[in-house]
């Protein structure tokens, strides 16, 4: 019984948890945070389970943050120097589901019938696709 009613009042008081619950912190903050336990792979890097929404994650080194083990973090991209690569993106979860190699691909025209033939073999027009098709070169060369 405590002496003020409205503090127990704002304590049941939770935003967002009875329209949408199945939303996890990290899906607004983007920022997983590792469970207790973490394991230090073989190539360095370490793997864990996110506290929030208990999906695997994965960081490279002390300052990095932790990204989804199942995907490649898309702010991870701007960062990778490899080759040109379509990857093919689920914007609702930020997740990579796919990566398409397209090195090979020496002209603008090849580049976009290729796009296409993604586009439409993953059904990118449909409506309520949450995919997208990104080139990895592409904000080098628009900016
Ligand atoms: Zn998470």
């Amino acid at each position: 019984m405590g002496s003020c009613a409205c503090v127990d009042e704002w304590d049941d008081f939770k935003p967002g948890s009875l329209t949408m619950p199945a939303l996890t912190q990290c899906w607004y903050t983007r920022t997983h945070v590792p469970a207790g336990r973490r394991h230090k792979e073989a190539d360095g890097s370490y793997s864990g389970e996110c506290r929030y929404c208990h999906k695997p994650i994965t960081s490279w080194g002390k300052d990095g943050g932790w990204y989804l083990a199942d995907g490649f973090n898309v702010s991870k991209l701007r960062d990778s120097t490899g080759g040109r690569y379509l990857y093919l993106l689920d914007v609702s979860d930020d997740i990579i589901v796919a990566r398409y190699p397209i090195d090979h691909l020496d002209t603008p025209s090849k580049l976009r019938a290729y796009r296409d033939e993604l586009r439409v073999a993953h059904g990118l027009d449909q409506p309520g696709s949450t995919l997208e098709l990104r080139d990895s070169n592409q904000g080098a060369k628009l900016h």
